[in-house]
């Protein structure tokens, strides 16, 4: 392990990705992969701890947060902040103390040989004694013409996040299982009414779960539905619904659309040199690590749970302190 204030100094204006020089040859203490809330929080301990740093972020850095517009609830902003102006914040704090942030996407891993990793970006090779994992896993949306521009104008998949901004409006939560469910719990609070809509008669999601919904006045099941477009021009106003029994296809006013239809993490590159489990999740032991030792995972990337950015920062920061930990050990 070495310290690498000055290093990090000298790289810091190659950040942006679009030259670097390092990379080949040199073998880093820690290699993270993904610069989400998870990676790049990693990213500000390891350095603190005076461990050379290389963080991969690809091409699209930041992750999810990049997507999303007002952010209310990460601590410390009493204000609000908007997503991609809190990474940008959270990129220049690891910045600050020497992460090497390259934006290419790692195309191969090679983690067979404990301590002496690799990942491949942007025709390099990163070489590294340990990796902390943190690719996190992206929304399933439904790709209607229409959802993608609405994002974060009244299309949303973050009750948590996003409910405060649909008090007294009338919402619908399209999916069947116990995302779904939880979010039209959670929505229920502050809208005026919530539909689920569900594109069979039967949900999948658990009895408890569905018990809990059914007490709940302000929320109605439309089952048998799907929606086929999203309608607005700079918010969203309405949705096309078919119901599938008739074919009939119906608009239907509307200030909000949750989709809850789960999600995919982004874990194609590791199969073959981790455990998954069977939705391609990490899997992990002892809270951080992997099936490989020296290789820990952090944020969505394993956790399916609870899928905040403030939860993602922290298992980025028990992913490094359980690296620096291990690097210690295995000096
Ligand atoms: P999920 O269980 O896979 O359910 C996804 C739902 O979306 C299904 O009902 C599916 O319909 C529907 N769907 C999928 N693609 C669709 C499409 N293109 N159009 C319309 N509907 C579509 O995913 P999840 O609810 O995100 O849950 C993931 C895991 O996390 C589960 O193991 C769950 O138990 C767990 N979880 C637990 C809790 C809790 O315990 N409180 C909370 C959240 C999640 P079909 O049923 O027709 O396939």
């Amino acid at each position: 392990m070495k310290g690498n204030k000055l290093e990090g100094k000298l790289e810091m204006s190659m950040s942006n990705g679009s030259s670097m020089t390092r990379g080949s040859g040199e073998v880093f203490d820690v290699l993270i992969i993904g610069s989400g809330p998870a990676g790049l929080t990693s990213a500000i301990y390891t350095t603190r701890a005076a461990l050379s740093t290389v963080v991969i972020g690809g091409t699209s850095w930041g992750g999810q947060l990049m997507l999303t517009t007002e952010v209310e609830n990460f601590p410390g902003f009493p204000e609000g902040i908007m997503g991609p102006k809190l990474m940008d914040k959270i990129r220049k704090q690891a910045e600050r103390f020497g992460a090497i942030i390259v934006l290419e996407d790692v195309e191969k891993v090679a983690f067979k040989n404990v301590g002496e990793f690799s990942a491949w970006a942007g025709n390099k090779e990163y070489k590294a004694r340990s990796v902390i994992i943190a690719t996190g896993a992206q929304t399933t949306w439904l790709g209607l013409p229409n959802e993608q521009k609405l994002i974060g104008r009244g299309v949303s998949s973050c009750a948590p996040c996003d409910a405060p901004f649909f008090r007294d409006k009338n919402i619908i939560v399209i999916g069947g299982g116990d995302s779904a469910m939880e979010e039209a719990l959670v929505l229920s609070r502050f809208a005026a009414e919530v539909a689920i809509v569900h594109r069979r008669d039967e949900f999948r999601a658990s009895k408890i779960m569905q018990e809990k919904v059914s007490k709940d006045p302000k929320i109605k099941l439309l089952l048998n539905r799907e929606i086929v477009d999203v309608i607005g021009e700079v918010r969203v106003v309405g949705v096309k619904i078919r119901d599938n029994k008739t074919k009939e296809v119906v608009e239907f006013p509307i200030d909000g659309i949750f989709v809850a239809i789960g999600h995919t993490p982004a874990t194609n590159i590791f199969k073959g040199e981790i455990d998954l489990d069977e939705k391609g999740y990490i899997k992990v032991f002892d809270r951080t690590k992997t099936s490989v030792e020296g290789v820990f995972a952090a944020g969505d990337v394993h956790d399916y749970h609870y899928k905040q950015a403030v939860t993602a920062a922290a298992f980025g920061c028990m992913a490094a302190l359980d690296v620096e930990k291990w690097l210690m050990e295995h000096k």
